[in-house]
């Protein structure tokens, strides 16, 4: 059982150090044309939980607009290319708050950008063979999408960042996460830095969001749509976004008993 009222606790109490940290890159202009933002960003658990704080400063309806969202994205993501869940129109709903991999995003050298799209495609390509065992073929263009280097991005002020700097910086993130004991591992190793994947099974318990991919991925591919997210997604639009509290294992021990 993830422990979350302790976990937000010890987040808060690191949030300073990571607004800090953040702060070091510098502040960026771009065409705000959300191309970068068609995936959820990899972030720490600390970032997660930021994001989540962020989230509940909201009025309920967007809350549960957002909640319906990430689980739609974790449900769906394996046969199209869903768009963040943060992203409004061309617009970032959380750019305050953002995770380190969107500030950082466009401020890379060519090289650097390379490099991560290269290891980006091999962790692809492990997915899709994951899905292959299952008897199920992705479709080409999410196994291999691949967001294009952005040449408009300007930091506002000063030098240009170099990678080495960008590396530091989100070696300090990871380290501040590392704080958080052994949820942050858990969050990279079993939700793979996934907030969709983590909120989803929050709600649903493991068993059931990971049955409840499947059977949408499928229904997709075979029929081109998919009514089963509907009824998902109004699970969670029957809770508020608490992240694990009472609401939502009253409204998982509901559906499992299903
Ligand atoms: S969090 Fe914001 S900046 Fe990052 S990918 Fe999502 S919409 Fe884009």
């Amino acid at each position: 059982m993830i422990p979350w009222p302790e976990l937000h606790l010890r987040a808060r109490e690191l949030e300073p150090a990571l607004t800090e940290t953040l702060s070091r890159l510098p502040a960026t202009d771009c065409g705000r044309r959300g191309a970068c933002c068609a995936l959820l960003p990899p972030m720490t658990l600390l970032e997660a939980l930021r994001l989540g704080r962020t989230a509940m400063g909201w009025p309920i309806v967007d809350r549960l607009r957002l909640q319906c969202r990430l689980v739609e994205y974790f449900l769906e993501n394996a046969v199209r290319i869903p768009g963040c869940p943060f992203l409004e129109g061309t617009l970032c709903r959380v750019y305050e708050t953002r995770p380190y991999g969107c500030r950082a995003y466009g401020l890379w050298s060519g090289q650097a950008h390379e490099r991560q799209a290269r290891a980006s495609a091999a962790a692809k390509k492990a997915v899709h063979k994951a899905w292959h065992g299952l008897g199920i073929e992705l479709p080409r263009q999410v196994t291999h999408h691949r967001p294009a280097y952005c040449h408009q991005v300007r930091a506002r002020m000063g030098p240009p960042v170099s990678d080495q700097d960008l590396e530091a910086i989100g070696r300090e993130v990871r380290a501040l996460s590392a704080r958080l004991g052994p949820w942050d591992q858990e969050f990279q190793t079993h939700y793979s830095g996934d907030l969709g994947f983590m909120l989803t099974v929050a709600l649903l318990g493991m068993n059931t969001a990971l049955q409840a991919k499947v059977e949408v991925t499928r229904e997709i591919l075979g029929r081109g749509k998919c009514g089963i997210t509907d009824q998902w997604t109004g699970l969670a639009r029957a809770t508020v976004l608490g992240w694990g509290d009472e609401t939502s294992a009253t409204s998982r021990n509901r559906v499992q008993s299903r």
